[in-house]
């Protein structure tokens, strides 16, 4: 995948160093509904995000991006 160092989307609630935090782990889902659990040793509860009417969630546990893969097949 490609990396996008533009990011539209700053958080301005936490100011710090962006050198200091990890870049969070982009996620191809094929559905707007996800489960994250942080996967394993950095695991977190069980959370489940619904998308909504957007293409992606962010996990607000570990940052972690879902992202809806391309078309979805039609959908309906
Ligand atoms: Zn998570």
């Amino acid at each position: 995948m490609t990396k996008l160092h533009d990011n539209p989307r700053t958080d301005q609630s936490t100011p710090g160093d962006p050198d200091a935090v990890a870049p969070p782990e982009v996620i191809n889902v094929t559905s707007r509904r996800v489960k994250c659990d942080g996967g394993g040793a950095l695991g977190h509860p069980v959370v489940f995000y619904d998308m909504g009417e957007e293409n992606f969630v962010e996990c607000l546990y570990c940052d972690r991006r879902f992202v809806l893969a391309g078309g979805a097949g039609g959908g309906h």
